[in-house]
């Protein structure tokens, strides 16, 4: 060996000795955990995997900030939100929203053409009248849904992107994000938590999570259990879960019917609604979607309740990275799945 090759084997093997000693001595990450907190109408939780613990916890507080900012423009519960003032406003003149607004709005109608209408944030006036039927205890007169559906649809949604603004063509239109907000800050969070230096993460609102990088406790992928339509007490955890995901830089999301209903003279009504009759969608207890961001899968997971297994199966198999898990209500023993949901299945 000639004195050239044997420097270079010694610089070789030097490189990879430290490489060796760097990936046996660098610190573990340090796990940190928001618990519950209220957010959304509903729990929300972040879990946090960085370097050091002065990182988590900037993570999981960038996290929190995102949520609340997100609930602070787009909830219809806050009368001073971009939504609320859209909502008592735009069909008088276009009302302009910030930048994330518009953009929630923008994908809630790609969502809207994806599934042939069947998701559809214009829900408002037909929530509302869902929502007053079971304060009454009386279910809405035909000529009330009439009504409420003549004020429905996006095609009466005018959305200018070149002045981030929003105006409604008919009187008493009402958004609803309820379907896609939840998706969105996830998103914002993860996000949010990756900026700020997060090697791994997960973020829980109400059921729906995302997750990226590894947890910190050695292991590779995060765990979710998906809650047991069965044995759902309350929105926190999952309860007795029906089965565990496997997941890794991947968002789920769950809509049924059994989570939040109207009781109307004995029978309870999904508060998922069906655009094109005005009815609530009954024929699933349980939609699961896994897809790349939360925003998909919470949008999709709504959209599916209404079209059905048939043909939320087919339009889920035609996504990419999209898989879906089901309950149809008449046999809730079943699971109906897309072809490559078992790979998520632990
Ligand atoms: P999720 O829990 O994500 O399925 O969202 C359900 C919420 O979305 C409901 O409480 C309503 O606020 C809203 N919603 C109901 N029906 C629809 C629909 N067809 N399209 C979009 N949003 C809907
Ligand atoms: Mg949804």
């Amino acid at each position: 060996m000639n004195a050239n090759r044997r420097q270079t084997a010694v610089a070789v093997v030097a490189v990879v000795l430290v490489g060796v000693l760097y990936f046996c001595i660098r610190p573990a990450p340090v796990e940190a955990d928001s618990g519950f907190r209220l957010a959304m109408g509903t729990f929300a939780r972040v879990v946090c995997a960085a370097p050091d613990a002065n990182a988590a916890e900037t993570c999981i507080k960038a996290a929190l900030a995102e949520i609340h900012k997100v609930d602070g423009l787009m909830s219809d519960y806050k009368d001073d939100s971009e939504i609320s003032i859209v909502n008592r406003e735009a069909f008088g003149r276009a009302v302009a929203v910030s930048r994330p607004t518009f953009e929630v709005l923008r994908r809630a109608v790609e969502f809207s053409r994806l599934s042939g209408g069947a998701f559809d944030i214009t829900i408002g006036p037909l929530v509302d009248l869902w929502r007053a039927a079971g304060e009454a205890n009386r279910p809405p007169t035909e000529a009330e849904l009439l009504a409420a559906r003549g004020r429905v649809g996006s095609d009466k949604l005018i959305l200018d992107a070149n002045n981030l603004s929003v105006r409604f063509l008919v009187e008493k239109m009402r958004l609803d994000l309820g379907g896609i907000a939840k998706g969105y800050a996830i998103d914002r969070a993860a996000e949010a938590m990756i900026e700020n230096g997060a090697t791994g993460g997960m973020v829980d609102i109400g059921g729906d999570i995302r997750c990226f990088g590894s947890p910190a406790a050695g292991r590779d992928h995060w765990r979710i259990g998906l809650q047991d339509p069965k044995y759902a007490r309350d929105e926190i955890g999952p309860g007795k879960p029906l089965l565990v995901l496997k997941l890794k830089n991947t968002a789920v999301a769950t809509s049924g019917g059994y989570r939040r209903f109207a009781l109307v003279e004995g029978k309870r009504h999904s508060h998922i609604i069906d655009t094109r009759t005005g009815q609530s969608s009954e024929r699933l207890t349980s939609v699961t979607i896994i897809a790349p961001d939360a925003v998909t899968a919470d949008a999709l997971a709504t959209a599916v309740s209404v079209l059905g297994a048939e043909k939320g199966l087919e339009l889920v198999e035609k996504l990419p990275q999209t898989e879906a898990i089901l309950i149809p209500s008449d046999e809730v023993e079943t699971l109906v799945k897309t072809a490559g949901a078992e790979a998520y299945i632990k």
